[in-house]
This record gives C-alpha cells, sequence and structure tokens, in this order.
C-alpha cells in the first residue's frame, strides 16, 4: 500500500473542495477552523502499471494551507505534517510521499526531532520527499520541452529560480553533468548557500530574479513560495521557456503572451488511467492520467517494493539516483509532461 499526503493551496481552494467532497461542515469554515482539523483519508486509488502490476493507495488530506506558514499559526502547520504522518503510519500505509509543502515544512522545522506523536512512534523509513522523481522530471522536461521550442539548450541560458533547495540543487546537478547547458544561472536570496552550490557544480552564474529573467531562454521555479508571484511577460526573451514546479504555483497568472510557454513542472503522465477523484480537485487538465511526480514516487516505489525513504533529507539527491528512479518511471508508464 502507498500514501500520499497532500493540502490544498489556499483557505478559499480548501472550502471549495470540501464542499465538492461532501464535508459540508468544513466549507463554511474560516483558518482557525482549519488549523485544529485533524488528517483525514480521503480517496483510495488504485494504479495500474503498463508491465501489468497493479497496487493500491491512500491520500491523505493533510489539512494544512500555505496560510499558516505566517506568524503565530506556523505550529499548527507542524501538527498537521506531523499528524498526516501518523495517520498514514497508523492506517498501515508502507510508503509515503510528503507532497508539496510537507517536505519543507519537515526539514525547516526539524521535525525529525519529533518522531514521537501521542502514541506512534514515526518510522521515517516509511516516508519520501519525492524530490528524486521530481527534479528527474523537471529536468526532462527543461531537455525535451526546449527541443520541441526550438530552443538549443548548448547555446542557451537557463535560470534555476530556487536553486539552492532540494529540487533545484538536484535540477542543477543534472544539468551540470548530462545536460550541455551553454550558461546555468543561480537565483535564490541566501548568498552563502548560492556560493556552496556555485563552487560544488563548479560553474554557474549568481544573480538575483531581476538580472536573471530578462536573459534566461529558459526558467526553471521551484521556490518555496507559499504564493505565486506575477511577472511581466514583456521582460521575457521570446522564446522563452518558463517551467513551473513550485506547488502552490510560483507563477500566479497564467502568463498570456506569445513566445513565452508555460509548462507546468514535475507533472507526469501516466499511460493508463487512474482510478481517483483527487487530482480533479487540484485542477489537473487531464485528472485521470496527469499527477504531481512527488506522489508517483511513492508508486513507483510500491511498484518495486522498494519501502524505504528513496528521497530524504536536503540537498543529497545524485544524478545517479535520479537515473534509477527515471528507470522505473519510465518502465511502469509515468513520463514528463511537455508543451
Ligand atoms: P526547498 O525549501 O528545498 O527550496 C526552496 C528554494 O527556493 C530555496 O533555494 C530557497 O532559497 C528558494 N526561495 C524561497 N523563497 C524564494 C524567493 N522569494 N525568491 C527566490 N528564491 C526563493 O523546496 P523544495 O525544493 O522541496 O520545493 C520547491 C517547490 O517545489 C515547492 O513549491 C514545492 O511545493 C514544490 N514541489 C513540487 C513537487 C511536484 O511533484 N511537482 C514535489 C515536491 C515539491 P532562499 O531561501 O535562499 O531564497
Amino acid at each position: 500500500m502507498f500514501g500520499l499526503i497532500g493540502h490544498l493551496t489556499s483557505l478559499e481552494h480548501a472550502q471549495n473542495v470540501a464542499e465538492e467532497l461532501g464535508y459540508p461542515e468544513y466549507a463554511n469554515q474560516g483558518l482557525e477552523f482549519w488549523c485544529s482539523a485533524p488528517p483525514q483519508i480521503v480517496d483510495t486509488i488504485s494504479v495500474t502499471s503498463i508491465t501489468g502490476l497493479k497496487i493500491q493507495g491512500q491520500y491523505v488530506e493533510s489539512c494544512f494551507l500555505p496560510e499558516m506558514l505566517a506568524g503565530r499559526r506556523v505550529q499548527a502547520a507542524v501538527r498537521k505534517v506531523l499528524n498526516a504522518m501518523a495517520h498514514a503510519q497508523k492506517h498501515g500505509i508502507h510508503i509515503t510521499a510528503l507532497g508539496g509543502f510537507s517536505s519543507i515544512i519537515f526539514e525547516n522545522f526539524n521535525l525529525q526531532q519529533m518522531r514521537q506523536v501521542r502514541n506512534i512512534k514515526l518510522d521515517f523509513e516509511r516516508f519520501t520527499t519525492g524530490n528524486t522523481h521530481t527534479a528527474y522530471i523537471i529536468a526532462q522536461q527543461v531537455e525535451k520541452a526546449s527541443a520541441q521550442l526550438g530552443i538549443n539548450l548548448s547555446q542557451a541560458t537557463v535560470a534555476i529560480c530556487g536553486a539552492t533547495g532540494d529540487i533545484g540543487s538536484a535540477v542543477c546537478r543534472w544539468l551540470n553533468a548530462r545536460t550541455d547547458v551553454g550558461e546555468l544561472v543561480l537565483v535564490a536570496r541566501d548568498q552563502e548557500r548560492l556560493q556552496r552550490l556555485q563552487e560544488e557544480l563548479g560553474r554557474g552564474k549568481i544573480q538575483d530574479l531581476a538580472t536573471a529573467l530578462p536573459a534566461a531562454d529558459v526558467v526553471v521555479w521551484v521556490t518555496s513560495m507559499p504564493k505565486g508571484m506575477v511577472i511581466d511577460p514583456g521582460l521575457l526573451k521570446q522564446p522563452c521557456l518558463l517551467i513551473d514546479g513550485g506547488y502552490p504555483k510560483n507563477l500566479a497568472t497564467s502568463l498570456q503572451h506569445p513566445g513565452v510557454h508555460v509548462l507546468r513542472g514535475g507533472i507526469v503522465e501516466h499511460s493508463l488511467d487512474i482510478d481517483w477523484r483527487i487530482m480533479h480537485l487540484v485542477n489537473m487538465d487531464v485528472p485521470a492520467r496527469q499527477l504531481f511526480a512527488c506522489f508517483a514516487e511513492s508508486m513507483l516505489l510500491e511498484f518495486e517494493r522498494w519501502h524505504t525513504s528513496f528521497s530524504w533529507g536536503r540537498n543529497q539527491i545524485s544524478v545517479e539516483k535520479m537515473d534509477l528512479i527515471g528507470q522505473v518511471s519510465r518502465k511502469h508508464g509515468f513520463r514528463p509532461l511537455l508543451v
């Protein structure tokens, strides 16, 4: 059995989904109520691999909302993640992906130290961040979608926003080792971490966003911003490929501009329909086939019976592990979403 711990993108989104799922007692409530709401298993999932293997899973809604990251509600955010993990473990789920902000909260608030959740001692081996598969898929999207748009990567400038993050640093490692990229631009706020990454890669220009954007042919967005930002498409090169891997999306509005192509990053398509309702609720275009790559990682670990925290900690994702998860991703019928 695999599991997915997820959350919705805002209070408004959560209220709408609660209404749709038949939880009217949640639908009319404000943030305080959501802060105290317990995790719930709201979907049972059945996935078939193209090899013929069939697995079962459960979706655990943590009831975390990005608004909780502001000020005094941070403790609620922490509780949401721990309680959802305990809930998954209590229900005997062998391997569970920590979707969206769950793994960011786990790391930023050092939840490794908070193993005991009431009567449950969390067994971290049962969890994966899913970030190795996400980074692999985004790296594939960079390579394949650029080719589709006629962007020659060997002469292109690729800017990674959130370069020092877990996913961003892995994408940088891949592009450095496996892809012939003209110029790699590293964007984030903490300069020391940027310099450490630059040293590790042995290349990469450190720039702020305002300098990086107008010069980039490809921009990968993998920042941990709880809300999207608006950018002026007139400032961008044309053609320009924007791969938005954030959840919630880093780019608030879908940019409508000729020559600017926005691709939903870190999304995979499965070759067969998946029997679930949760992807309808997060507005996937093809909900029976499209999903977050981190969720797909827990499916892959279940297909392969690798019941282990394949992706764990921060900034430790190697190109070899990306290769490995990429192989099983293809084997079971997943492929990156393209333009
Ligand atoms: P991390 O916390 O590891 O990294 C976040 C990165 O963003 C850091 O480099 C951070 O550096 C940078 N950052 C944060 N805020 C800003 C800002 N305002 N401007 C510029 N840079 C910023 O996050 P992850 O790598 O784990 O996740 C990244 C994103 O991917 C999240 O939105 C997450 O929800 C999403 N995600 C998507 C998945 C999928 O399947 N599609 C799966 C898992 C996660 P600094 O603080 O120095 O600025």
